[in-house]
């Protein structure tokens, strides 16, 4: 729960330049960069080991992690390269699907990050130890198994609003530091609870469920038509989810696969259904069988996810404080791909940069530069380029009609049984008329404004 913070005096000497709160990918990545650049960091996480209470479907978009580690990248545990992209319409009795397999995706980006290939998928257990390690390697001090309990501020007449974060409380006890990160994950109850940022509206975040399958590699290779080290990612909307606004993901790792969906919170409690209710529909889905026969349910988990877009930012800056990653609200969903990991390492990295400018420069207050420098930021950007998303699945077209009508259309296309064929343009026509024309227009104008 927010837990206001304590006030102490301004004057005290800190223990370290820098406390990061929070070992996921954003504070791992602030800690790696502040590490790198000579301050003396603590890097504080509440569970015994980075990664144990986190959880991702688990598409990690390379390019942020290789601006992190360089060509450190190639020893990070990463599972399969997703050189397969597919997008399914469920219905109850059909699937539909765009298949996009590409093999220029095993390779370099266009922008050419140091070799590494587009994306790949992770798991966090493995994922995070491994990144936090890089920054304990840079000469972070990692301190497991410690929660911040709330933040340390000061009355500073010289500073802008007259306070600043001094530090933090852990174990009942004042850490001081010049800078606090706070990369405490979407909740973000250090930065609630001192008044910084306020709750996020039900509208604005989804419950994730997931679980992990065990399968063997010979299964996943002739189910998802991949060899070798690659991997596909497909992405679910319809029948996936039962009507709540929300989506499936279904992705390959090297043993196992990772089954999940994502609920947005104010439309699971209004539909009334359970997010494990939802998630068993989808587990035992026919039209998902050929995927998840015979695998076993090895992790299972649930954790929320920022669903607001750009709008949910906010304020991330104050004197001696930035918040980095999912605790300000950097996940972009754009229907198709579900980013928050290379975020929060971009996040991380700027913050990192920004508090190493402002100790170098003797001056606490200049962790402010981190508002303007996130916004400039790539990730900030591709968030506000999908501004209009959080309208678009609010619509109820994904969530049942787009799969129905195209099914309706292939279904009379590929039906033959002796009465008249139906020309494709007729099918389409008829389909578009049983779910109505406005509904139809109103879709198409958000997909165009936001896609
Ligand atoms: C079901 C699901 C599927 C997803 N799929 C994807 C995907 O495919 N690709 C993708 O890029 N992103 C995905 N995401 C989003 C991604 O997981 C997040 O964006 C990412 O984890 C954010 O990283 P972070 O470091 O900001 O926060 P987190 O990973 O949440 O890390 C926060 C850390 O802070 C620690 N902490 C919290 N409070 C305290 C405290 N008071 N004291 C000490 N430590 C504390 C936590 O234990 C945790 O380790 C998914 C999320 C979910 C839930």
């Amino acid at each position: 729960m927010p837990a206001a913070p304590v006030v102490v005096p301004l004057d005290g000497a800190p223990d370290v330049d820098v406390v990061v709160v929070g070992a996921g990918p954003a504070g791992a990545s602030a800690a790696l960069r502040l590490a790198e650049r000579g301050l003396d960091v603590a890097l504080v996480e509440r569970a015994e080991t980075p990664g144990a209470k986190n959880l991702s479907g688990g598409v990690l978009y390379l390019d942020a992690l290789v601006c992190a580690v360089g060509d450190a990248w190639r020893e990070a545990p990463l599972e399969r390269v997703v050189t397969r992209n597919v997008t399914t319409l469920l219905t109850a009795d059909a699937a539909v699907s765009l298949d996009y397999a590409d093999s220029s995706l095993a390779g370099p980006p266009a922008r050419g990050a140091a070799g590494a290939p587009n994306a790949a998928t992770v798991l966090r257990a493995r994922f995070d130890p491994w990144l936090a390690g890089r920054a304990e390697a840079a000469g972070a001090f990692p301190m497991p198994g410690m929660l911040v309990e709330a933040l340390a501020v000061a009355e500073a007449p010289e500073a802008p609003g007259g306070r600043r974060v001094v530090g933090v409380v852990a174990g009942g006890q004042v850490m001081r530091s010049t800078a606090v990160v706070l990369a405490d994950g979407v909740n973000s109850f250090l930065a609630r609870g001192a008044g910084l940022r306020g709750e996020p509206a039900a509208r604005d975040v989804a419950v994730g469920v997931k679980a992990v399958l065990g399968l063997d590699p010979r299964r996943i290779a002739d189910r998802f038509g991949v060899a070798g080290d690659e991997g596909a990612a497909h992405a679910i909307i319809g029948d996936a989810t039962l009507g709540v606004a929300g989506g499936a993901f279904l992705y390959t790792n090297r043993e196992s696969l990772s089954l999940g969906v994502v609920l947005r919170l104010d439309d699971l409690v209004a539909s009334g259904r359970t997010a494990r209710e939802v998630f068993t529909h989808l587990l035992t889905h026919p039209g998902l069988q050929r995927y998840v026969a015979d695998a076993e349910v090895l992790e299972y988990g649930s954790h929320l996810v920022a669903e607001g877009g750009a709008a949910m930012v906010g304020t991330v800056a104050w004197p001696g404080c930035v918040v980095v990653g999912d605790a300000a609200g950097l996940t972009l969903n754009s229907g198709l791909v579900l980013r928050g990991m290379d975020l929060a390492i971009t996040s991380g990295l700027a913050a990192g940069d920004v508090i190493a400018d402002a100790v170098a420069a003797g001056d606490p207050d200049a962790t402010l530069a981190y508002q303007e420098l996130l916004t400039a930021s790539s990730a900030y950007r591709d968030l506000a380029a999908h501004a209009g998303m959080p309208d678009l699945l609010d619509r109820r077209g994904p969530y049942g009609p787009w799969g129905e009508t195209a099914r309706d259309v292939l279904r009379a296309t590929y039906t033959i049984d002796g009465s008249d064929t139906v020309p494709l343009r007729v099918a389409l026509r008829r389909a578009l008329r049983r779910q109505g024309w406005r509904t139809w227009l109103g879709d198409a104008r958000r997909i165009w404004r936001s896609a």
